[in-house]
């Protein structure tokens, strides 16, 4: 059966109505989707319960029996329909709270059902809300064993297209299917005890028992992973391969005299060693594809400017794209102050950059004159032209789509060097995946000096003591942030809660300066706002999110996050990052309500007890799965797995990881008879791969 190419419309019981349901809502067209929905639970249904045994505390049971009679009971929004069920010993309430017409017209009096839900309890007596109720002589499938559930919508189950229906077709296509040839070669089959495809398949829908379902996941999930690596390995040697870019043999004066006479202070041994790789790769006439991963304030913007001034002392121009301008006018102004005296020339372009002052730049640009260019994604405009682009540093690059990202080489004939930065440390797996292809380099240590930043949380009814500890830090001459979160579904009343603290602080801090900054603001009076706290005119920021990335002001050493339930981990950290950067020692207080869910709990002690980025990034991936993760959501990664999850299948990526470098180390040119099965495998796929492998 050519399963790839037959609707499911002509499976026995689906027919032409479902089948436009199925594809509508799930993307289930093919009879290949169908046997690739997997169910995402299954239920242990081998056992029979007898009511006097059952108590509110179960989980999902069954039982076995007859409907005696139907009472509705309540009014309104609380109308019931109660159907009062006994197995001959016991009488409990099956309850529904809609469907009520629908329920009494297909459900009789003395029949034998099978009954499925979880019991709960109410007026001292046992009842099951909207439960399963099955023909107890129509059940067939793996109802007696266990019961897979399907994912549906609101939409299908009000056409009476649910799990079950599901379950249906699928146990109709199995039921029919041929024995499904292999999609991995033999030698890794068997060298990895996996299953057979056909096997797998089949007891992902209905499994035996525990542990078939657990070796049909197991192979699954092998499969995808492999896959997926083995797409990322081969594009990364490929564009080894491939291309050339522009060797930066030399590491000229303008390097040597930054190094020599303007760094204002001795590098970490990490941005030395960093630094080091970057000039390997830059002189090696390979493209450089490198991310580098650093904790906030581990000193990225030096590297950076030290990996460009290696390009222009080769010649070529270097460009630094930044999520916001805000932080592309901190790069812009901290370039500038520590290039200054060097012959280079630095400008800036950001939406903001209009008429002449633009033209002055793009001008520049092509013509060579402006060596630098720091700027926010206006830098991707098709009017930006550069006379020779050799290196691209993105900052933040996860605030970055793919698609703005691959721009940038649009803008040469020989592909720039690319750095990409992130403070946002990302797990090992989750890297392996997303970033695959890129090599990583790592600051994993902090400027010398620094105290690590102490994290208070404080309920915000006790704001006596939380104004107290920001005046003994203000009167020691340090300044301090007060953070608001800002939600574009409840902006208004998020500015209004802004606002509201902005006046609290003016009337019971009096003797302080406050400066106070929003997206909803203009952007020229954003930037004086802001500069008064630069330049330590104002000693407090109340501010939203936009100060979250890469704003530098070494005196604050206070940092108070309001509402900080709202906010998720890898934001916390980021925020807190803003301080701890001088010498002394730096405080976080995260403010929340009284009463917290177990999740945010889990997420406020966390930020208390750890300043370490990795740590707080596996503790996200695990507390959020990777699906949420700021990156995976543009990179597409999340929408192609069906089954391995990137938080909880570390260690089968790490095995996916190996197995495809395997057999590429043992087959680079793709052809081994061995290897026949694997190649059109992976052929076929590719097909419908988008190549988010494709980053920069
Ligand atoms: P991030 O990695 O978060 O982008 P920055 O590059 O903004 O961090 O650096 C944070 C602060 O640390 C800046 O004030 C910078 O001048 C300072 N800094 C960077 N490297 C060093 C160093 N080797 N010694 C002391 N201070 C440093
Ligand atoms: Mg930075």
């Amino acid at each position: 059966m050519d399963l790839e190419h037959q609707d499911v419309k002509y499976l026995p019981g689906v027919g032409p109505k479902r089948a436009q349901l199925l594809a509508d809502e799930l993307q289930i067209r093919t009879l290949h989707d169908l046997l690739y929905t997997f169910p995402y639970k299954h239920i242990d249904r081998s056992r029979l319960y007898y009511i006097h045994e059952l108590t509110a505390d179960m989980p999902y049971v069954q039982v076995r029996g007859q409907i005696l009679s139907f009472d509705t009971e309540g009014e309104g929004r609380k109308r019931r329909l109660v159907a009062h069920f006994t197995d001959g010993q016991g009488i409990i309430d099956l309850v529904w709270f809609n469907g009520i017409k629908y329920v009494m017209s297909v459900y009789k009096t003395r029949t034998d059902y099978i009954v499925f839900g979880r019991p709960s309890a109410f007026n001292g007596r046992i009842n099951i809300a909207h439960p399963d109720v099955e023909p107890a002589d129509s059940l067939r499938l793996n109802a007696m064993g266990l019961q897979p559930y399907y994912t549906t919508t609101e939409k299908m189950k009000r056409a009476g297209l649910n799990s079950r229906s599901l379950e249906h077709f699928t146990a109709t296509l199995l039921e029919r299917l041929d024995p499904l040839p292999e999609t991995l070669p033999e030698y890794l089959v068997s060298s990895l005890h996996l299953v057979s495809l056909d096997e797998a398949l089949r007891h992902i829908h209905y499994p035996t028992c525990a542990e078939d379902l657990r070796k049909a996941r197991f192979r699954l999930k092998f499969e995808e992973l492999f896959y997926i690596q083995l797409n990322i390995i081969r594009y990364a040697r490929d564009r080894r391969q491939k291309y050339r870019s522009y060797v930066f043999s030399r590491v000229g004066e303008l390097f040597h005299e930054f190094y020599g006479k303007k760094l204002p202070f001795e590098l970490t041994g990490a941005q030395k060693r960093v630094i080091r790789e970057i000039r390997h790769d830059m002189g090696s006439g390979r493209q450089m594809n490198r991310l580098l991963q650093g904790d906030v304030g581990s000193g990225k913007t030096l590297v950076a400017l030290m990996s460009m001034l290696i390009a222009l002392d080769n010649g070529y121009q270097a460009c630094i794209m930044a999520p916001t301008e805000i932080l592309a006018e901190q790069h812009y102004a901290t370039f500038q102050s520590l290039l200054a005296g060097l012959p280079v020339r630095v400008e800036l372009l950001t939406g903001t950059v209009k008429g002449r002052r633009r033209q002055c730049v793009l001008d520049g640009l092509e013509t060579g004159g402006v060596q630098v260019l720091v700027g926010t994604h206006a830098v991707l405009e098709d009017t930006v032209r550069f006379k020779s682009l050799g290196m691209v540093v993105i900052d933040e690059q996860h605030r970055f789509g793919v698609a703005q990202r691959a721009r940038l080489w649009s803008k040469n004939d020989n592909p720039p060097h690319v750095l990409v930065m992130t403070a946002t440390p990302i797990p090992r797996t989750l890297a392996m995946t997303l970033y695959g292809d890129l090599d990583v380099s790592v600051i994993d240590e902090l400027p010398p000096g620094r105290k690590p930043i102490q994290t208070l949380h404080q309920f915000d009814n006790r704001r006596e003591s939380l104004y107290r500890g920001i005046r003994s830090q203000l009167d020691e001459g340090r300044q301090a942030y007060v953070v608001y979160p800002l939600i574009k579904e409840s902006e208004k009343m998020d500015i209004k809660n802004l606002e509201d603290g902005y006046e609290q602080l003016c009337r019971d801090l009096p003797e302080y300066k406050i400066s106070r900054v929003h997206g909803k603001m203009k952007p020229a009076e954003k930037e004086a706002e802001m500069q008064d706290f630069i330049s330590g005119k104002t000693q407090i920021l109340v501010a939203t999110t936009v100060i979250e990335v890469g704003v530098n002001v070494p005196n604050a050493s206070v940092m108070v996050i309001e509402n900080a339930e709202r906010f998720g981990l890898a934001q916390l950290h980021q925020l807190r990052g803003r301080v701890g950067r001088g010498a002394d020692q730096s405080y976080c207080i995260l403010v929340t309500k009284y009463q917290l869910s177990a999740d945010t709990r889990k997420r406020i002690q966390i930020m208390t007890e750890t300043n370490d980025g990795f740590e707080i990034a596996e503790a996200d991936l695990k507390l959020r799965g990777p699906g949420d993760l700021e990156g995976t959501q543009q990179s597409g990664v999340a929408f192609t797995l069906r089954l391995a999850d990137l938080a909880r299948d570390g260690q089968l990526v790490q095995l996916a990881r190996e197995m495809a470098g395997k057999v590429l180390d043992d087959d680079p040119h793709c052809a081994a008879a061995k290897n026949e099965i694997l190649w059109r495998q992976f052929n076929k796929l590719k097909k419908d791969w988008v190549d988010w492998s494709a980053i920069s």
